[in-house]
C-alpha cells in the first residue's frame, strides 16, 4: 500500500498497472497477492465494530460485501478499465443483471441490440419486462433503429461488440450518443473486444461488463464478472444491488483472476496474432464460403473495427461448406482444436452455435442473425498457429473424405 505514495498507478501503462495495480500488502510483506479465504473479520473492540458498521472507519464487515482479495482484483480492473470504481460479481451474468436491473425500475424502457449472448438477451427480453420495464431489440449495426427506438422513459441502452458468433460490430460511440440525448445511459458487454483491444469509456459508454470467465481468466478455470463506471453509477445503481442480493465473487476465484490480469496483455496479443493468422489461412480454403474477423479488410464494418477496436481479437467465425454435416465433419475431424462453448481460453475451442448456444432461438431468428448450418466459431488459443492450421487442414481433409464417401 505504500506503494501508492511514490507514483500514481492511473500514470502507468496497461501492462504496468496488470501486474501491480491495486496490490495490498498484508504485515508479512508477500511478494504474491494474498488469499484472504475468509467469510468475515474481527474488531478488536465493540466500538471498532460499531464504527466499521456506521461507516465512521474504513474496514471490511462481511466478506457478501468486500473481501481483501476482490478488493485488489476490482482495483486491477477499474486501473486498466480506466474507471472510476469497479464491483466484481460471482460470474458474468450476475455483472449484466447487476448492471442493467439496478438501473430500471416499472415503468421505464431499455433498447438493446438483437444479437446479444444468450443469457443476456434473457434479461432484457424476458426478465425486465416481468417487472414492468418494457423492451426493445434492434438490429445494433443500424443506428437509425436505435434512434427511432428511444422513448421518453428510456433509461438504458444495452450492446455488446463484436457480437457472438457473427462479429458483428456496433458503433459504440454512435449508440453513446443517442443514449445520452435521450437523458439514457449506455452498458457495453466488452467481452469479445477485451478490456485491451476496445475501450468502451473513451466511447462514451457509461457502464463496462465483463465476464471474467473468458479472457481475463483466460485459461477456463473459473467463472467471475465484473461491472466498471464512474464511482456516481456504482453508488446508485449497483452497489446496494449487489450487496443485498449477494452474487459475490469467492476470494479465491478472485485471487486467480487477479493472478491471470499479470499476462493478460501477453496473452490476449499472441492470441489475436493468432487469430489473425488463422483468419487469413481460413479465407483461402475453397471449404470456406465466408470468414469474419473484425481484423480482416473483407470485414463488413472494417472501417468501424479499425476506428473503434486496436486490433482484431481472437474469435473468427466461418462457414463451411455442407451445411450442418460439413461442419460436424469438420469439427469431429479436429484434435489439438477441442469442441467446447468457452472462449478467450488458452486452448483453441470450436462450437457450432446453431446446435450449442443459439439452439433455442427459433430457426428464423439464426437466420435473420445470420447464424447458418455451416457457421463454426473459432476461439483462437496460444498454441502455435503452425499446429493450428495443420489441425484445421487435417480436418478439411476428413471432411472431404467422410463427405465423398457418403
Ligand atoms: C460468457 C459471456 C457472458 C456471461 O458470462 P458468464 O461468466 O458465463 O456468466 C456474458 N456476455 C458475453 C458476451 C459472454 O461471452
Amino acid at each position: 500500500m505504500g506503494d501508492a505514495a511514490k507514483f500514481d498507478p492511473k500514470s502507468l501503462r496497461p501492462a504496468t498497472k496488470l501486474v501491480h495495480g491495486g496490490t495490498m500488502r498484508s504485515q508479512f510483506g508477500e511478494t504474491s497477492e494474498a488469499i484472504f479465504l475468509t467469510q468475515g473479520y474481527v474488531y478488536d473492540s465493540m466500538e471498532t465494530a460499531e464504527a466499521r458498521f456506521n461507516g465512521e472507519r474504513p474496514g471490511y464487515v462481511y466478506a457478501r460485501y468486500n473481501n481483501p482479495t476482490v478488493s485488489m482484483f476490482e482495483e486491477r480492473m477499474a486501473l486498466l478499465e480506466g474507471a472510476e470504481a469497479a464491483r466484481a460479481t460471482a460470474s458474468g451474468m450476475a455483472a449484466v443483471t447487476a448492471a442493467i436491473m439496478g438501473q430500471l425500475k416499472a415503468g421505464d424502457h431499455v433498447v438493446a441490440a438483437r444479437a446479444l449472448f444468450g443469457s443476456c438477451r434473457y434479461v432484457v427480453e424476458e426478465l425486465a419486462p416481468r417487472f414492468g420495464v418494457a423492451c426493445t431489440l434492434v438490429d445494433g449495426r443500424d443506428l437509425a433503429q436505435w434512434k427511432a427506438a428511444m422513448r421518453p422513459n428510456t433509461k438504458t441502452l444495452f450492446l455488446e461488440s463484436p457480437t457472438n458468433p457473427t462479429l458483428e460490430l456496433v458503433d459504440i460511440a454512435g449508440v453513446a450518443e443517442i443514449a445520452h440525448a435521450g437523458g439514457a445511459t449506455l452498458v457495453v458487454d466488452n467481452v469479445f473486444a477485451t478490456p485491451l483491444l476496445q475501450k468502451p469509456f473513451e466511447l462514451g459508454a457509461d457502464c463496462v461488463v465483463y465476464s471474467a470467465t473468458k479472457h481475463v481468466d483466460g485459461q477456463g478455470r473459473v467463472l467471475g464478472g465484473v461491472v466498471l463506471a464512474s464511482a456516481k453509477f456504482i453508488e446508485t445503481h449497483v452497489h446496494n444491488f449487489l450487496r443485498q442480493t449477494g452474487p459475490a465473487l469467492s476470494p479465491f476465484n478472485a485471487w486467480v483472476l487477479l493472478k491471470s490480469l499479470e499476462t493478460l496483455p501477453l496473452r490476449v496479443a499472441a492470441a489475436s496474432a493468432n487469430a489473425a493468422k488463422v483468419a487469413d489461412w481460413l479465407a483461402s480454403r475453397p471449404e470456406v464460403s465466408r470468414t469474419i474477423y473484425p481484423g480482416r479488410d473483407d470485414h463488413p464494418q472494417a472501417a468501424l473495427a479499425r476506428r473503434q477496436m486496436s486490433g482484431g481479437g481472437s474469435l473468427v467465425a466461418f462457414e463451411v461448406a455442407g451445411g450442418k454435416a460439413g461442419a460436424f465433419a469438420f469439427g469431429n475431424g479436429l484434435s489439438i482444436v477441442k469442441i467446447s462453448n468457452n472462449l478467450g481460453d488458452s486452448k483453441s475451442l470450436v462450437t457450432h452455435p446453431a446446435t450449442t448456444t443459439h439452439q433455442r432461438l427459433s430457426p428464423e431468428a439464426r437466420a435473420e442473425g445470420g447464424i447458418t448450418d455451416g457457421l463454426l466459431r473459432l476461439s483462437v488459443g496460444l498454441e502455435d498457429s503452425d499446429d493450428l492450421i495443420a489441425d484445421l487442414a487435417r480436418a478439411f481433409d476428413g471432411a472431404r473424405l467422410r463427405q465423398a464417401a457418403e
